[in-house]
């Protein structure tokens, strides 16, 4: 029987302080967004070079009022790519678009540029990127690729709050950028999200649009002009989001460490394929919210399942990140089917996430490479 405490393949890091300042926002007699909200997008917005950031209750709320800002609606479509988390491509869906789905890159697993430019037709309007794992897309060429066909970025930067591209954090230029504070993420809220705009009145329209569409007349009484959602996010989770922005460089300073022994020990007989290091000399640019080798499936007499329950036998917690979008039931419609995008396709298929976490120590990924050197072993074809 294994003895060994579980691995999951994420955690929170909450400290007292934070258990404090959510009983002190508790007791305070304003549970809602107030006063805790405000600090925390301060916070965000100077994090991101004091770009006007909005907090929302989640980053699919969030993307779901970008594509709204943005003006997006039945008739256009937007680009996003395969290997994604389905809230991007639903949220084009229930704005009315079309997704048009694209192939990644195989060693980034980030959208490819030149047959994301290739899909760019007349009703094009946007673009959708996530920053894979952590590890952004080519910043200078997305942009110069959206500049060229006149097209809105609305970036997926769920994973990669403290990435920075050739030294500029993610979310401190471009368009519009959107994070995550889910508790896998590498700042959590609980939950929660924020949206990075251009200007005080694309702030403005944020606010209206996070809180039922409300404006306020000078006679007190209240109007709704657009069709808005309930998307505003608790002084409870800003109050947690607050004190975890705080530790970020030293969160993401503890998965670059955890990440480089995963380099220098992750050695299994048949060989994984392991992931993008980051760029050379930018390597702190990559934020590191996941580790996910892709499995040598076509040397072993095991399945992708097989393996992830033999890690779970040893106490180690594993994730898929993600599935082919194109793929999914919901979006299959628009005309996609498994052979189209190959990269997303084998990536979906074979990838593993390895637990971690800040709080996870140098021996949990000592024990971790040795199940998977076990595992792997055991059964290669
Ligand atoms: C987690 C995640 C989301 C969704 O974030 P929520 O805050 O849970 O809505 C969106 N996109 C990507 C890439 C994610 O990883």
């Amino acid at each position: 029987m294994n003895t060994l405490p579980y691995l999951p393949f994420a955690r929170p890091t909450l400290d007292e302080a934070t258990v404090e300042d959510v009983a002190d926002v508790l007791r305070s007699g304003w549970i809602t967004s107030g006063p805790k909200v405000a600090a925390f997008e301060a916070a965000l917005s100077a994090s991101v070079g004091g770009r006007p950031v909005r907090a929302v209750s989640s980053a699919t709320a969030a993307l779901e009022i970008a594509l709204q800002l943005a003006g997006i609606g039945p008739g256009d479509e937007v680009i996003t790519p395969a290997m994604t988390f389905f809230a991007a491509p639903s949220m084009i869906v229930r704005a009315g678009a079309t997704p048009v789905f694209v192939d990644v890159e195989p060693g980034t697993r980030n959208l490819d540029l030149a047959a994301a430019e290739a899909r760019i037709g007349p009703r094009t309007k946007a673009i959708m990127p996530t920053h894979f794992a952590g590890l952004p897309c080519d910043m200078d060429a997305l942009h110069a690729l959206a500049q060229r066909h006149g097209l809105r970025v609305i970036e997926d930067a769920a994973l990669a709050i403290g990435s920075s591209w050739r030294g500029k954090p993610i979310g401190s230029f471009g368009d519009l950028c959107v994070f995550s504070f889910h508790p896998n993420k590498n700042v959590t809220a609980i939950e929660g999200g924020a949206l990075v705009v251009n200007d005080a009145r694309e702030a403005r329209t944020v606010e209206t649009l996070r809180f039922h569409g409300i404006t306020r007349l000078p006679d007190g009484t209240r109007d709704v002009a657009v069709a808005g959602g309930k998307f505003n996010l608790s002084d409870v989770n800003a109050a947690v989001g607050l004190r975890q922005l705080a530790r970020l460089p030293e969160f993401n300073a503890r998965r670059r460490a955890l990440v480089a022994r995963y380099f220098a020990r992750l050695r299994t007989d048949p060989p994984c394929e392991l992931p993008h290091p980051g760029y050379p000399g930018d390597e702190s640019g990559h934020s590191w919210n996941m580790f996910a080798p892709l499995l040598p499936l076509p040397d072993l007499a095991l399945s992708r399942k097989a393996f992830r329950d033999a890690l779970e036998a040893h106490g180690i917690g594993t994730g898929v990140s993600y599935e082919a979008a194109h793929l999914a039931t919901a979006y299959r419609r628009f005309g996609y089917h498994r052979g189209l995008l190959p990269h997303t396709e084998r990536i979906a298929e074979s990838t593993v996430t390895l637990p971690l976490y800040p709080t996870m120590t140098d021996a949990d990924v000592e024990r971790v490479c040795a199940a998977c050197a076990e595992v792997l072993a055991a059964h290669r074809r």
